[in-house]
C-alpha cells in the first residue's frame, strides 16, 4: 500500500514530491510521458525567484527531482492508464503495475491546444513543432513561424530568432497578451515580423511544411507565407480524460479544488496547471504541489487516528 502516489513530474508534482518526501511518506510518482511537464520544454525560466540570471526549464525540474529523490520521492517512468478514486484505498493502474494508495495527488498539468487545420497533424514532426526548445534547433538558417499571442508563443519567438533567419508570430489579434517585458523584446527584434489579425487555415507541404495559408479576420484577404516550420502556442488543454466522471471538472475540464488543492474526493489531491487557478506560472505551480503534499499528509495522518499538528490550516 503506498501512502502518497503523484501523477505527474512537472514542477507542481515534483514539489509535491518534496513535502510529501519530507513527511517520510515515501511518494510514488509517476512521471507519464516526459519528466519535468511543459516547465521542462521552455528553454528558459527568467521569473521563477531565486535565479536572477534565468534557468533552463529541464535543468530546473532535474534539480527539483534530484531535491525531492533526496527526501525519498521515488520516481518511476511510467504512465497511468486508469485510475479508481470511487473506492479507498485508490487505485492506479499503470503500465508496470497496479498501485493501491491512501492518498493520490494529480499534477498531470497539461498539452498543447491543436490548430485542428488541414496539414497539422500531417505534418506533425515534420515540419509543426509545439517546442522550440526541442525542434529549434532543426531551423538554423531557415525561416519559421510561430503562432499565438500569449506569453509562450512571444518567448519561444525569441528563443527561435536565435537559430532562424526569420521568425513571423501569426497572431489573431492586434494586440499580443504576453507580458510587456516579453513583447518589448520580440517587437524590437530586427528578425521577427508580427503577421497581425490573422489566423492560419492550412499548413501547406510535399513530405515537410513549405508553408501556411493564412486569413486576415479582418479584410477576409487569404495569403501564403513561405516557411520551414511552425510552432504552435495557441493555450493548453488539461490532461484530466483520466479523472472525468471521477472527480469535479469546471467547464473547461481542469479540476476544481479549494485553495487546501482538495478537490471533491477526500484524499484526494491536484496541482499545477491541470488545477484551474488564477496564474500559471512555475512559481504558483510548485505553491500548489506544495500545499498538495503537506495536505496528503494530514489526511493519512487523521485518517489513522493520529493527531496532526495544526498548523496555519
Ligand atoms: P495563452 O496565454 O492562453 O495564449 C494563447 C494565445 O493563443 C493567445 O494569444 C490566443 O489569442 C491565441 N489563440 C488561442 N486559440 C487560438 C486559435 N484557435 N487560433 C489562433 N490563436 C489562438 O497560452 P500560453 O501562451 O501557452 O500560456 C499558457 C499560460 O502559461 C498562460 O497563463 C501564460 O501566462 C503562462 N506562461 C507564462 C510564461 C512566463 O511567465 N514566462 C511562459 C509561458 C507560459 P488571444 O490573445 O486573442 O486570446
Amino acid at each position: 500500500m503506498e501512502e502518497v502516489v503523484i501523477i505527474g513530474s512537472g514542477p507542481a508534482g515534483l514539489s509535491a514530491g518534496i513535502y510529501a518526501g519530507r513527511a517520510l511518506l515515501s511518494p510514488l510518482l509517476i512521471t507519464g510521458n516526459a519528466l519535468g511537464g511543459q516547465a521542462a520544454t521552455t528553454n528558459e525560466v527568467e521569473n521563477y525567484p531565486g535565479f536572477p540570471e534565468g534557468i533552463g526549464g529541464m535543468e530546473l525540474t532535474q534539480r527539483m527531482q534530484q531535491q525531492a529523490e533526496r527526501f525519498g520521492a521515488r520516481v518511476h517512468m511510467d504512465e497511468v492508464l486508469e485510475v479508481n478514486l470511487r473506492e479507498h484505498p485508490f487505485t492506479v493502474k499503470t503500465y508496470g503495475g497496479t498501485y493501491e494508495a491512501k492518498s493520490i495527488i494529480i499534477a498531470t498539468g497539461v498539452s498543447p491546444r491543436t490548430l485542428g487545420v488541414p496539414g497539422e497533424a500531417e505534418f506533425k514532426g515534420r515540419g509543426v513543432s509545439y517546442c522550440a526548445t526541442c525542434d529549434g534547433f532543426f531551423y538554423k538558417d531557415k525561416e519559421v513561424a510561430v503562432v499565438g499571442g500569449g506569453d509562450a508563443a512571444v518567448e519561444e519567438a525569441v528563443f527561435l530568432a536565435r537559430f532562424a533567419t526569420k521568425v513571423y508570430i501569426v497572431h489573431r489579434r492586434n494586440r499580443l497578451r504576453a507580458q510587456k517585458v516579453v513583447q518589448q523584446r520580440a517587437l524590437e527584434h530586427d528578425k521577427i515580423e508580427v503577421v497581425w489579425d490573422s489566423v492560419v487555415t492550412e499548413i501547406l507541404g510535399e513530405g515537410t511544411v513549405t508553408g501556411l495559408r493564412i486569413r486576415n479576420v479582418k479584410t477576409e484577404v487569404e495569403s501564403t507565407l513561405a516557411i520551414d516550420g511552425m510552432f504552435s502556442y495557441i493555450g493548453n488543454v488539461p490532461n484530466t480524460e483520466l479523472f472525468e466522471g471521477q472527480l469535479d471538472l469546471d467547464e473547461r475540464g481542469y479540476i476544481i479544488t479549494d485553495r487546501r488543492m482538495r478537490t471533491s474526493v477526500p484524499g484526494v489531491f491536484a496541482a499545477g496547471d491541470v488545477q484551474e487557478r488564477a496564474l500559471l506560472q512555475v512559481a504558483t505551480a510548485v505553491a500548489g504541489g506544495a500545499i498538495a503534499g503537506v495536505q496528503a499528509e494530514k489526511f493519512i495522518a487523521e485518517m489513522e487516528g493520529d493527531t496532526y499538528p495544526d498548523r496555519q490550516w
